[in-house]
């Protein structure tokens, strides 16, 4: 019911030169690749070059954020309207990098999730809670409040695309990732809360992908809880050997 859903998250990484020549090894490996759905996510330059090389392909192409208006005086931004205007169909939404450099807020992340569902775009919303609020027992609390945020009057009608990411900050690019029953638990939690915000139902078709140092070694065992569906993964993703590993990794749902 829930077609998974592996992403590549590219950061600061990758010219258009290298991006395209990575589409030109990794698109022949994925091209008969139905189970999951694929979805790459260049740096700003790049994201015209991957969309004008995935055209009828099976790969699909995202900004890695975005503004919530549409146009104005916001130097160095770019607004959904021009994303769409490119045929982008995808947009991550408040990953921890950004929440922390960038200094995005959940209020932030609830403007651009308005400003992606009307403008047609999939929204990845990323959420996750630090090791100090896990070591002190707030995870619980840090997933609701940040889910709850982001959804702050998003209407049921609407948000049927909704993605959520949970990327716990301290298993992003440090290697150690969550454990599957971690991981489970924590997807458990903000399916309840995107239940209780727009109704079970929809809490049914949300797609939660995990993010955090997912590898060819984990991702079988992540990808076997029954609330994980799909990953979001960084430095796996860079090489295209190692990202096709990790999107044809088989298992239950493999
Ligand atoms: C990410 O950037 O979203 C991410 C999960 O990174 P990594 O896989 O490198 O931990």
């Amino acid at each position: 019911m829930r077609k998974p859903l592996i992403a590549g998250n590219w950061k600061m990484y990758k010219t258009p030169k290298e991006s395209l020549a990575f589409l030109d090894k990794f698109l022949p490996m994925v091209q008969d690749h139905e189970r999951d759905e694929i979805v790459l996510f260049p740096t700003m330059s790049s994201l015209g070059y991957v969309l004008d090389a995935t055209v009828g392909t099976n790969v699909k192409a995202g900004a890695q954020t975005m503004h919530w208006m549409n146009e104005g005086p916001y130097t160095g931004q770019t607004s959904p309207t021009m994303l769409a205007s490119i045929h982008c169909t995808h947009v991550l939404l408040g990953h921890s990098e950004r929440r922390i450099y960038a200094h995005e807020t959940d209020d932030m992340v609830n403007w651009k999730l308005k400003a992606a569902i009307a403008h047609a775009l999939t929204p990845i919303v990323c959420v996750g809670e630090t090791l100090d609020k896990r070591q002190t027992g707030l995870t619980e609390a840090v997933l609701r409040w940040q889910v709850a945020c982001a959804l702050n009057g998003v209407e049921r009608e609407g948000s049927e695309d909704l993605i959520i990411a949970y990327e716990p900050v301290w298993a992003i690019g440090t290697g150690s990732t969550a454990s599957p029953t971690q991981v489970q638990e924590a997807h458990r939690i903000i399916r309840q809360q995107v239940s209780d915000r727009l109704g079970p139902d929809r809490a049914e078709t949300t797609r939660i992908l995990y993010g955090g140092s997912v590898k060819p070694e984990n991702v079988a065992l992540l990808m076997a809880q029954p609330d994980i569906d799909g990953a979001l993964v960084g430095a796996g993703s860079l090489d295209p050997e190692t990202f096709c590993r990790i999107i044809m990794y088989t298992g239950p749902k493999g």
